[in-house]
């Protein structure tokens, strides 16, 4: 089967990227049109296409019968094939078929003799049928990997079995499932070979796409680092925040996906710079952020840059040492899940409870609710509340961020990788960096097409989701007493709570209120609504520009452009450094392969994969299981 490399075909069909219905599609079992036909009959003077339709035809047909065939003469112009049971002597009369390539008929094959009628039919056939190999399954379940590229084990047996009655082992439908994958987008081992001249070939077709590939020894693969033109561009006009995850890749070559990832005007996210490294190491995450102060310039010179993560020590290196101009903060989804390990540890009996406190704390403007939230915790044990103090309430809590983050609490890290891999999560690497692509492209479609019409539409300035929140803000503020002017900048304002707030005006972008949200928000509150009412000021001018139609619009009026097809890609030329590359070291395990759950850092213990080991000084394993060691087994040599 030959790699055709036709990305358009099986992208085509890419679903809208927001929704997660990727996630269990329903078992098919309804027989496609496209799928290969299994003749009720195989007869002589029957004519095929070629050797390989003769033979999927006589598999299926044997299989559809519960009767095995051998082999007995397989070449290029000749094919003869006996019952598997030609040497027992009770049946002197076995079923036979010879075939051969026809010069007459321009190279088609035919039948020249089949029979006699082959009816030594085995009710059970232990385990499983002979001839319905891996080769023969992929055959079939091609038309619908192309359609779902993520089409699971569990699918392929249930396919197989509702069609031919038959089980087929779990190993047996993964590896068909990887025949089918290697025939559309090439053999893992072939993505890596020409990985340079493909990033070479997007660099040139994509303007402002960077991208760095890291070898050892000279020509093996380690890491690629990547960033699409139209997304560097688009980020500009994104708020300075950028959130940093990884996630695994399956597939014969592991590998872990970094990505880091801005939210646009609406609030969607916008994902700038990726990643493909062997795994989530403190050095990956340093190579990562390298890369991306070297090779994405706006990101070293944006101003007040915010960089929200996981506590992976990595990464708290790298920013420190890479970006000291940034600010770092932590993901408050991340630090609950740690927190709640840590909790269930000390044996705590209310573990959600004192989770759900924490993040409440984390996400208050409130300093009053923020402190009695910590002082449930406090009570509750005082070393879950003195784990939560060492941790920096500034890096965690909305309340002491200081407006850094615009209040993104946390990096949405599985949204974001569902959005750019879906169903390209186990692809060879070139079909994953064509993945995100194809899904970044239509991303940027749907939107500048969506944001086209918010203009026409002319409502308002502001994106949908800020304007909502304003005309409930406005809607509020009609309602609170009329604010008293202490001085010319300076509010009292008595909101409907009852509560009084006091409003500091200097400048609408320097303007401060005892509520917190316009510092946190970068938006106003109801009680500057208020104030700019009674001053007739517009109290749009208080709102960021990062929530306007024209920041989203310029975020998203990047072109992307075709990749050129295969033969016009750059030739491998040492010269110019795009040589042939050999695969990573990583592979993956074997034994049982898992396609099902999705996995985030979140589930890995960081701390055991970050040790370094004696045997080898490498990361991630023990020597049971070291992949540059040949006596260990666990690995694929
Ligand atoms: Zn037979
Ligand atoms: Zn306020
Ligand atoms: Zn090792």
């Amino acid at each position: 089967m030959d790699a055709k490399n036709n990305f358009e075909e099986t992208f085509r069909t890419t679903e809208e990227w927001d929704g997660n219905d990727h996630c269990d599609p329903p078992i098919i079992n309804i027989v496609s049109p496209i799928e290969v036909t299994i003749p009720s009959e195989v007869y002589e003077g029957q004519i095929f296409h070629n050797k390989e339709d003769l033979q999927t035809a006589i598999n299926g047909w044997s299989i559809s019968q519960n009767v095995q065939y051998i082999n007995s003469t397989s070449n290029k112009t000749r094919l003869t094939i006996l019952c598997n049971q030609h040497n027992n002597v009770h049946r002197p009369y076995y079923w036979r078929l010879h075939a051969s390539r026809s010069k007459k008929l321009c190279g088609l094959w035919k039948v020249s003799c089949a029979g006699p009628p082959h009816t030594c039919t085995q009710p059970v056939i232990p385990g499983g049928h002979h001839n319905c190999t891996s080769k023969f399954i992929c055959r079939h379940i091609m038309p619908i990997i192309k359609q779902q590229l993520d089409m699971k084990s569990k699918e392929i047996i249930a396919r197989m079995e509702s069609k031919f009655e038959m089980k087929i082992s779990y190993m047996k439908a993964w590896d068909a499932r990887r025949k089918a994958i290697e025939a559309i987008f090439g053999s893992y081992e072939e993505s890596y070979r020409s990985l340079q001249r493909f990033m070479e070939v997007l660099h040139m077709s994509q303007p402002g796409t960077v991208y760095n590939v890291d070898l050892v020894g000279g020509s093996r693969f380690k890491a690629i680092f990547w960033a699409f033109g139209p997304s560097i561009n688009g980020w500009q006009h994104c708020r300075p925040v950028l959130s940093l995850d990884g996630t695994f890749l399956l597939g014969k070559y592991r590998g872990t996906l970094l990505a880091a990832v801005g939210i646009d005007a609406n609030g969607g996210l916008f994902p700038l710079a990726f990643a493909i490294v062997e795994s989530e190491s403190n050095d990956s995450w340093v190579w990562f952020l390298r890369n991306l102060h070297d090779l994405v310039e706006v990101v070293k010179e944006r101003q007040n840059l915010c960089i929200i993560s996981d506590k992976h020590a990595g990464l708290v290196r790298g920013c420190r040492e890479i970006f000291p101009q940034a600010v770092h903060r932590h993901c408050l989804r991340h630090l609950r899940e740690n927190f709640k390990k840590f909790l269930r540890r000390q044996g705590i009996v209310d573990v959600e409870g004192l989770c759900n406190n924490m993040y409440l704390a984390g996400s208050t403007e409130d300093s009053a609710s923020f402190t009695r939230m910590m002082e449930h915790i406090k009570n509750a044990k005082q070393e879950a509340y003195d784990w939560l103090i060492q941790r920096d309430v500034s890096k965690w809590s909305l309340l002491f961020d200081n407006g850094c983050r615009y209040s993104i609490m946390t990096t949405n890290a599985s949204e974001c990788f569902n959005g750019v891999l879906k169903r390209a999560r186990g692809l060879p690497i070139q079909g994953l960096v064509m993945s995100i692509y194809y899904n970044l492209v239509s991303l940027f479609m749907r939107r500048s097409t969506e944001v086209d019409k918010w203009m026409m539409d002319a409502e308002s300035e502001f994106v949908p989701r800020t304007m909502g929140i304003l005309h409930r803000t406005e809607r509020e503020a009609r309602q609170c007493h009329e604010p008293i002017a202490i001085n010319r900048g300076e509010f009292k304002v008595v909101d409907l709570a009852s509560k009084t707030q006091k409003v500091d005006v200097l400048t609408p972008e320097k303007c401060a209120c005892t509520c917190n949200k316009p510092q946190l928000h970068h938006f106003p509150c109801v009680h500057v609504v208020a104030v700019a009412g009674y001053r007739r000021w517009n109290h749009n001018a208080f709102v960021s520009q990062y929530f306007t139609l024209n920041s989203y619009k310029a975020t998203y009026s990047g072109l992307f452009h075709v990749v050129p097809p295969k033969d016009v890609w750059p030739n491998f030329n040492n010269l110019t450094g795009i040589i042939h590359l050999l695969p990573p070291t990583f592979r993956r395990h074997v034994g049982r392969p898992r396609t099902t759950r999705f996995r985030n850092t979140m589930d890995e213990a960081q701390s055991s994969s970050n040790k370094r080991r004696g045997h080898c000084k490498r990361n991630g394993h023990n020597r049971a299981t070291c992949p540059y060691n040949p006596a260990s087994s666990r690995y694929y040599r």
